[in-house]
């Protein structure tokens, strides 16, 4: 990102992200819709499940009754890993495999952390030092894969960047009354710039959008060259 080309953005799109997220975004990822509660799970779980651990103890409030629902999140969560890994076992074949297949079982494993921490934290039982341990592992490799994900370039990467892009759109115009609006822009090419060679010539932003691919392989199925056999791929 930091390669690419300088570009004013307007910053004031940051503060659109919700909107964007769970209404433009949700709007397209519904067009599958267990694909969409699946996410809704694995998401609305972990989110619900960081935030309680930060309000319930950073904050010091020990309330029994959030116990209960750092539970729920949890078993919210695999639910959502779960729909996942067995929709990975199907997969279509436009959707990346490699790490993109290991995500599932990385999660599933976070949220069976998080939910046997709630359970535990909710009946009080106190733990032999092996299941501990167990429990410890699982939640470090899926801390891993959503920390080290995002700083190495793993998966997980397209989910800050993939906010980001939301905030910092190029097509901006997208999100506003003329949704879904796909004009060309007009080129506006010298002698001096004729546009785009190499992955530097893109502004940042545009970057920034590559990077916000979840490789879903939408753009390959829809893709006529692809589909006559042409060597584009517009996904790779
Ligand atoms: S660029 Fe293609 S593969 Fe990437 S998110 Fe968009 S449709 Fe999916």
């Amino acid at each position: 990102m930091e390669k690419g080309r300088s570009r004013n953005v307007d910053l004031r799109g940051l503060l659109q992200i919700p909107k964007r997220y769970f209404v433009d975004l949700h709007d397209v990822v519904a067009r599958e819709p267990f694909v969409a509660r699946a996410h809704v799970g694995v998401a609305g779980g972990a989110l619900l499940a960081l935030a309680l651990v930060a309000l319930n103890y950073g904050l010091g409030l020990y309330w029994h009754s959030l116990d209960a629902v750092l539970l729920l999140a949890g078993l919210m969560m695999l639910a959502g890993a779960t729909a996942m890994a067995w929709r990975r076992r199907n997969a279509p074949a436009r959707l990346s495999k490699g790490p993109w297949s290991r995500l599932p079982y990385s999660l599933l494993l976070f949220a069976l952390a998080i939910a046997m921490v709630g359970a535990v934290a909710l009946t009080g039982t106190a733990l032999a030092p092996w299941l501990a341990g167990l429990i410890a592992l699982a939640f470090a490799a899926g801390a891993a894969e959503l920390a080290l994900g995002v700083g190495l370039g793993g998966p997980m990467k397209h989910a800050v960047a993939g906010l980001l892009h939301l905030g910092l759109h190029p097509r901006p115009e997208r999100f506003g009354d003329k949704r879904f609006a796909t004009a060309l822009k007009p080129l506006r090419l010298t002698a001096d710039d004729m546009g785009v060679g190499k992955p530097a010539d893109f502004t940042w932003n545009k970057l920034l959008s590559f990077d916000a691919c979840v490789q879903c392989g939408k753009c390959e199925a829809a893709c006529p060259a692809f589909a006559a056999g042409q060597p584009l791929n517009p996904k790779n």
